[in-house]
C-alpha cells in the first residue's frame, strides 16, 4: 500500500474563515433585514491600473501572432521584468541586486512556502505570534513543525507580538535557523524600523541562521522605514526577500511576485541562490508572459502614477478605522499607518470571538478574530482597509453611534 505524507494527519483543520462565513450566514439568516458590512477581507476590491490592461491587451495580441508568439519563457522570468524590479525596487534604494537574483514566480505565497524546500528537515523554525498561517503550515506539511498540541507546534520557536512589546517581537531566546519576519505586518499591521530590523539582520550573522523576509506590503509605506531587508548592511548574507505585485497593484487574481535570493547567501560553500535556481527550473515552468508584461506595466510613470493612487484609497479607508475607532473610545488600536491592516486590542477583555459577535450582532460589522492568527491574537481584532470608502465609512459610522 502505498503511503501518504503522514504530516498532514498533524495538522490542526483551518476552520477561520469558514467559521466567519457560517456565523454571518446565520446571522444573516436570522436578521434579512440587517445589512452587514465586512471589513474582514484580505483581499483587494479595486480593479487592475489601466496602463496594466493595456499591457495585458498588447500581450494577448502578441501571443497571436507568429512573430512574436511565446512559449516557455526563460528560468527566473523575463529579463524585461527583472530588469525593471532591480531597477525601480533596489537600485533606486541604493541596494545593489541583480537581475539574476530576482526570481519572477506566480506569487508571495507559493514562494513563502516553497523555499523551504532548499532548506534540511531538520532546522529550528521560528515564527511570529500571531502570524500569516502560511509559514507555519508548509513547514508542518514539511515535518519541521513536530506535534500541534494546544494551539502550538512543539518545534516551532513562537515570537509573541503584543500590546507589551509593540508588536515586535524580542530575538528568540533559542536558537532558530530559519526565521520568517514580515513588514509591513499582516495581521498586525506593525512596521519596523531600520535599527529595529539591524537588529534582526546582526542576530541572524551570529547565529548562522536564514532571516525570509515577507514585503508584500511593501508598497503600504508611508514612513521612513526600510522597504527592503537588503537596505540593511549585511543582509545579502543571510537574508531571502519575498515581494509580490497582489497588494502592490490588484493582482491577487493575476498572479506574479517574485523572491530575491542573494549570491552572496550562502550556507559553507553552497550558495542558496543557485539551489532555488534548481528548484524553480525543476518544479516551475514559470509566470505566464502575458501577466509579466503585466507587472511591467506596473513600472511605468503612468503605471505608478495608477498603483499609487489605489494605495493612497486604501490607506485613507485605512486611516477612517483608525480615527473612527479611537473617536468611538477605543483604547487600544493599531496598525493603519504603513499598512492596510488595523489590529485592536479588544475592549473589557473579551476574547477575538466574542468581540466578533459582539460587532456582528449589534452594528452588522464583520472583521477576523485575531486568535485565529495564533495564540497571541487572543484578545485582537483585525479589520482591513480593503473596502470601498463608502462601506468603510458606513461601518465605522455604526460603530461610532453603538458606542
Ligand atoms: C497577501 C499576502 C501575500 C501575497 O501573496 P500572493 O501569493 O502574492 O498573492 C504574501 N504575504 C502576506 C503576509 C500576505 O498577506
Amino acid at each position: 500500500m502505498f503511503k501518504i505524507n503522514e504530516n498532514f494527519l498533524k495538522m490542526p483543520k483551518s476552520y477561520l474563515f469558514a467559521d466567519i462565513a457560517r456565523r454571518v450566514n446565520e446571522f444573516q439568516a436570522a436578521h434579512p433585514e440587517r445589512s452587514i458590512i465586512r471589513l474582514g477581507i484580505g483581499d483587494v476590491t479595486k480593479p487592475l491600473a489601466p496602463e496594466v490592461i493595456k499591457s495585458l491587451h498588447n500581450a494577448v495580441d502578441e501571443m497571436g501572432v507568429a512573430e512574436t508568439f511565446q512559449g516557455y519563457g526563460p528560468d527566473g522570468g523575463y529579463d524585461f521584468l527583472r530588469n525593471l524590479i532591480a531597477e525601480h525596487d533596489y537600485h533606486s534604494r541604493g541596494v545593489d541586486i541583480a537581475a539574476d537574483e530576482i526570481f519572477v514566480s506566480d506569487g508571495a505565497k507559493s514562494d513563502c512556502g516553497n523555499i523551504g524546500d532548499i532548506f534540511g528537515t531538520d532546522n529550528v523554525v521560528a515564527v511570529c505570534d500571531p502570524v500569516y498561517p502560511v509559514y507555519v503550515d508548509t513547514n508542518a506539511m514539511a515535518g519541521r513543525a513536530g506535534t500541534y498540541s494546544n494551539d502550538k507546534w512543539d518545534n516551532i520557536v513562537y515570537m509573541p507580538c503584543t500590546l507589551e512589546n509593540g508588536f515586535s517581537p524580542e530575538l528568540p531566546k533559542e536558537h532558530a535557523d530559519l526565521i520568517y519576519l514580515c513588514y509591513p505586518n499582516n495581521p498586525t499591521g506593525a512596521s519596523i524600523t531600520y535599527e529595529g530590523l539591524k537588529k534582526w539582520v546582526d542576530f541572524a550573522i551570529e547565529q548562522g541562521s536564514v532571516i525570509l523576509y515577507d514585503s508584500a506590503y511593501e508598497a503600504f509605506i508611508t514612513e521612513d522605514i526600510p522597504h527592503s531587508i537588503f537596505e540593511i548592511e549585511g543582509a545579502k548574507s543571510c537574508a531571502i526577500e519575498f515581494r509580490s505585485f497582489s497588494k502592490t497593484a490588484g493582482f491577487t487574481g493575476t498572479r506574479c511576485g517574485y523572491t530575491v535570493v542573494p549570491k552572496e547567501l550562502k550556507c559553507g560553500e553552497v550558495s542558496l541562490n543557485s539551489l532555488w535556481l534548481r528548484r524553480q527550473s525543476t518544479k516551475f515552468n514559470g509566470t505566464p508572459y502575458i501577466v509579466q508584461r503585466a507587472a511591467a506595466a506596473v513600472y511605468t510613470p503612468e503605471g505608478q502614477r495608477q498603483i499609487k493612487g489605489t494605495i493612497a484609497y486604501y490607506l485613507n479607508n485605512a486611516k477612517l478605522i483608525r480615527e473612527g475607532l479611537i473617536s468611538a473610545g477605543f483604547e487600544n488600536v493599531f496598525g493603519g499607518i504603513n499598512a492596510p491592516y488595523i489590529w485592536l486590542k479588544t475592549p473589557n477583555k473579551l476574547t477575538s470571538w466574542e468581540f466578533f459577535d459582539k460587532l456582528l450582532n449589534e452594528v452588522g460589522v464583520v472583521g477576523t478574530p485575531g486568535s485565529g492568527f495564533g495564540p497571541s491574537g487572543e484578545h485582537y481584532f483585525r479589520l482591513t482597509a480593503f473596502g470601498s470608502t463608502e462601506n468603510t465609512k458606513e461601518a465605522i459610522a455604526r460603530i461610532i453611534r453603538n458606542a
